[in-house]
């Protein structure tokens, strides 16, 4: 079996399963505790996916210390959303290719359910070398986390598993237990974060409206991009692929540029990119100047 069969091998046993399990709410079943933790864990690790893979390691959108561009990383990287280095590679080649035969996970000629999910589960997406992606190989850290990456998951289930646990047998009137806690916070919160991720992937491309002509269907919509703390402005995206805010107007709400501007007033980022006024006037649908 090549690396590449194998890879989507256990993506599709993992995919699979982390669905599956969901059922197991009917024997665990819930505590207000467990609702919160995989809340926060849905949040958090948004922020990492958003704000981390895609804005920062993909687009390079804002500057910031080499410790919290690894703790982004690590975020982004519990999202069960493929390790860093892989996720880059393709988004990347998203916004070179898109719509083209090399875009990868294209809804308008492969089709909803294929853009959505299916691709992750073909081989393909498993083979060649990620050559795009070697300005990020100077960091060893994200290299590991790269190499690491099935360790890091593993870290992550052993962790929810033992906190609900600990918090069961120390706190037994929150009712929870380490199967509940996993069920909660790791199945149905990744499951629920992978859904909406993917979303931008297929729906964003099929669904919502364009406010600027790109060539391509990408669209804005506004479901999506409450899902995903701002990623559904991706017709804005597509316009302003470097920009560090997709939601360009004051009613488009982009909680992942919001709590970069709060990270910056702290210092914790900076050098934000943002599209001018006289570019953002640029290319719109209603007026292709
Ligand atoms: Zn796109
Ligand atoms: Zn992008």
């Amino acid at each position: 079996m090549t690396a590449a069969a194998r890879n989507s091998w256990i993506v599709r046993t993992g995919m699979l399963g982390f669905h599956l399990a969901i059922l197991g709410a009917i024997w665990t079943g819930v505590s207000r505790v467990a609702l919160i933790v995989g809340g926060m864990l849905y949040v958090i690790r948004a922020f990492g996916v958003t704000a981390g893979y895609h804005r920062l390691l993909a687009h390079g959108a804002y500057k910031t210390h080499r410790a919290v561009q690894f703790g982004l990383t690590l975020l982004g990287s519990l999202s069960t959303q493929g390790a860093p280095l892989w996720w880059v590679s393709h988004h990347r080649n998203h916004h070179r290719y898109t719509e083209t035969p090399r875009d990868i996970h294209s809804p308008t000629r492969n089709g909803f359910w294929y853009s959505h999910i299916g691709w992750m589960m073909d081989k393909a997406c498993f083979e060649g070398t990620a050559s795009n992606v070697k300005d990020l190989l100077r960091y060893p850290e994200i290299k590991a986390l790269q190499r690491y990456y099935p360790v890091v998951l593993l870290l992550q289930a052993i962790a929810i598993y033992a906190l609900g646990a600990w918090l069961g047998s120390a706190y037994p009137e929150l009712g929870t237990s380490g199967p509940q806690m996993l069920v909660w916070g790791l199945f149905i919160s990744t499951v629920a974060l992978w859904h909406a991720t993917f979303m931008v992937n297929s729906v964003c491309h099929l669904w919502g409206n364009q406010q600027y002509n790109t060539g391509d269907h990408s669209t804005n919509n506004w479901i999506v991009a409450t899902l995903t703390l701002g990623e559904g402005w991706h017709n804005n995206h597509h316009r302003f692929s470097a920009s560090a805010r997709h939601g360009l107007r004051w009613w488009q709400l982009d909680c992942t540029y919001l709590t970069l501007r709060l990270m910056q007033k702290l210092r914790l980022v900076r050098a934000l990119k943002l599209p001018s006024d006289t570019q953002m006037a640029t290319g719109l649908v209603n007026n292709p100047a």
